[in-house]
């Protein structure tokens, strides 16, 4: 994970190893480093100058430089405002509803489906919640089949109605169904398209005011990089989410979308997704993702 990101940093501080005192022309080579890393990760090219400069501005005013070991405390530095730039603190999930409802968002092979699996998974292993899963894509009947191959695999039931055309309908009857049979979490997935338009905006804008979710969670492959960001932004614009999950965090991501999302939403980043199995889902902690980027 990010394993191009930790070696650019990696060498990035090195530039300060091999000195036995340090002076300011080698900080500012070390952040330019830092900088070039964090573009290369395909960090968007103002957040990642801002970064740099926080950190600057940090080291000046803990006079970096007359310390013991300046190497450490800028790397530290750095460490601290990749966790803040990530989210700081750790955002955990509402659970407050009686049911909860929790409606997923996302482009179509984001990993909506598989997601709302894992959430199911972890409630019902971890929260001992009883969820109910429901399948709200009324355009691709294989979506439909896809979440009960999950919710078989999980033993977690799925609602759906494949005759009925209208998703707002769906997930309204998916929440009385839920009240009457004893579900305390209603998990919503919904139909994503391969790129954002306006006709899915307004489909799950519209299951978004229905149904009135606890929470809004934004599914995102951390693959796509910066797109992975300006979707975020489109659907957050639409539907002011609670959180983000970021997908395929198990391939060969290069970190650009888990750095930049929160400060460009300013949403939490939720959860993340490490593979394709159910168990392959690990709460999100800016600092640990911190800490195993500086390694
Ligand atoms: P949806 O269209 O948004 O519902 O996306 P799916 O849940 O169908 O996922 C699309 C593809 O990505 C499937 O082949 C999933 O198995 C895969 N996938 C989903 N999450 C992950 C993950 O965290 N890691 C990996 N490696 N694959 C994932």
């Amino acid at each position: 994970m990010f394993d191009n990101l930790s070696d650019k940093l990696d060498k990035a501080f090195h530039i300060l190893k091999g000195h036995g005192k340090i002076t300011e022309v080698n900080v500012a080579e070390t952040l330019k480093e830092v900088r070039r890393a964090l573009l290369d990760a395909d960090v968007n090219f103002k957040i990642a100058k801002d970064f740099t400069t926080k950190v600057k501005e940090k080291a000046i005013g803990q006079n970096v430089l007359t310390t013991l070991q300046p190497g450490q405390l800028l790397v530290k530095l750095v460490k601290d405002e990749l966790t803040e730039l990530m989210g700081g603190d750790v955002a955990g999930v509402n659970l407050s509803g009686n049911p909860t409802v929790i409606l997923m968002s996302g482009l179509q092979g984001s990993g909506k489906t598989t997601f709302s699996g894992k959430l199911a998974n972890y409630l019902q292993t971890k929260k001992g919640k009883k969820p109910l899963l429901v399948a709200c894509d009324i355009y691709r009947p294989a979506a439909i089949q896809q979440l009960y191959v999950v919710g078989d695999s999980i033993a977690v039931e799925v609602y759906s109605e494949p005759e009925n055309k209208n998703p707002v309908e769906i997930a309204q009857n998916a929440i009385k169904h839920a009240k009457a049979n004893g579900f305390n979490v209603v998990i919503v997935d919904t139909a994503g398209r391969l790129a954002v338009d306006e006709a899915m905006m307004t489909e799950i804008s519209n299951v978004h005011k229905a149904i009135q979710p606890h929470e809004t969670l934004f599914v995102v492959d951390s693959m796509t990089g910066q797109d992975a960001v300006n979707t975020a932004k489109a659907f957050n614009d639409r539907l002011n989410f609670d959180g983000v999950i970021l997908t395929k965090l198990d391939g060969d991501t290069r970190g650009g979308a888990a750095i930049s999302i929160k400060s460009v939403v300013n949403k939490p980043i939720k959860f993340v997704g490490t593979g394709e199995k159910m168990e392959a889902i690990d709460v999100f902690y800016p600092d640990r993702m911190a800490e195993r980027i500086l390694g």
